[in-house]
């Protein structure tokens, strides 16, 4: 596999063509952005677990037959994946109140939502990545009622997988942020699987894991990613 040109740069990862037109080279970067990417800062490491936390989290989502981007572990902060055709649209699944659900409805954190609540975000930094629904998604193009559909259904799948993995790891998987994206066709999972993109708390202290520790100015948030890491066995 030959790496070429640099096609894009997010605001965490930065994406590679190669000499294959079906794959791509994502490398995670130790950037940490919030509030749309207006704060920005380098978190030491955070892109060599990224990457290696969300390799483990796609093998475990294949393994249950969840179709996923993910090819090979490259490097420490690369991976080669399938080059999908990007829908832009978040998809958010939510066992746990927090976030912006709390900030939106005014429940209290921490409540539990049965059963999962399944979201719709346009990806969209400028306009804050507003909240939308399928109809929204449906006019705009964005995406057909039939992938929407299959969306939600793999979500949710991955929900399930996912909840019971980090049970097992003294977690709980409160929220998290999907993107997916079109392989000949085909409705796969894409982008990250990650804390950067996920809330994990501790099953017994409820003490974050994730993100949110450099959103709220919490401290120590790589080690809270190495923990989750450590409890889930990914080989760092
Ligand atoms: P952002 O664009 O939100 O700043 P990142 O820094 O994570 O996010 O950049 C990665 C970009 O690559 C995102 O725009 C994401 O939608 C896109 N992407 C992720 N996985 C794939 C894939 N398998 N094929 C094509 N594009 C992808
Ligand atoms: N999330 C994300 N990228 C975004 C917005 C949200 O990865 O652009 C994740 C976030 O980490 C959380 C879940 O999606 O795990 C739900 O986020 P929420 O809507 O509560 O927004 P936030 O409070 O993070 O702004």
């Amino acid at each position: 596999m030959e790496k070429r040109e640099e096609i894009y740069r997010g605001k965490a990862k930065t994406v590679f063509a190669t000499n294959d037109a079906d794959k791509l080279i994502l490398y995670f970067r130790d950037d940490t952005s919030m509030l749309d990417g207006q704060k920005i800062e380098q978190l030491e490491r955070k892109g060599e677990i990224n990457n290696r936390f969300n390799a483990f989290i796609m093998q475990k989502l294949e393994d249950a037959n969840i179709p996923t981007q993910f090819d090979t572990l490259l490097s420490t902060n690369e991976s080669i994946v399938k080059k999908l055709q990007m829908i832009p649209v978040e998809c958010v699944v939510r066992n746990y109140a927090a976030g912006s659900l709390v900030r939106r409805l005014g429940v209290e954190e921490g409540v539990a939502l049965e059963p999962p609540i399944f979201e719709l975000f346009l990806k969209n930094d400028k306009l804050h990545d507003p909240i939308i629904n399928e109809s929204v998604a449906i006019t705009f193009r964005w995406a057909s009622l039939e992938q929407l559909t299959r969306m939600k259904e793999l979500a949710l799948q991955v929900n399930e997988v996912l909840t019971k993995l980090f049970d097992k790891a003294g977690l709980i998987l409160v929220d998290f942020k999907l993107e997916f994206g079109l392989f000949h066709g085909e409705i796969v999972l894409g982008d990250e699987f990650s804390p950067d993109g996920a809330r994990l708390w501790d099953k017994e202290t409820h003490k974050k894991l994730d993100k949110d520790r450099f959103r709220q100015g919490l401290g120590e948030v790589v080690e809270g990613y190495i923990e989750v890491a450590n409890r889930l066995g990914v080989p760092l």
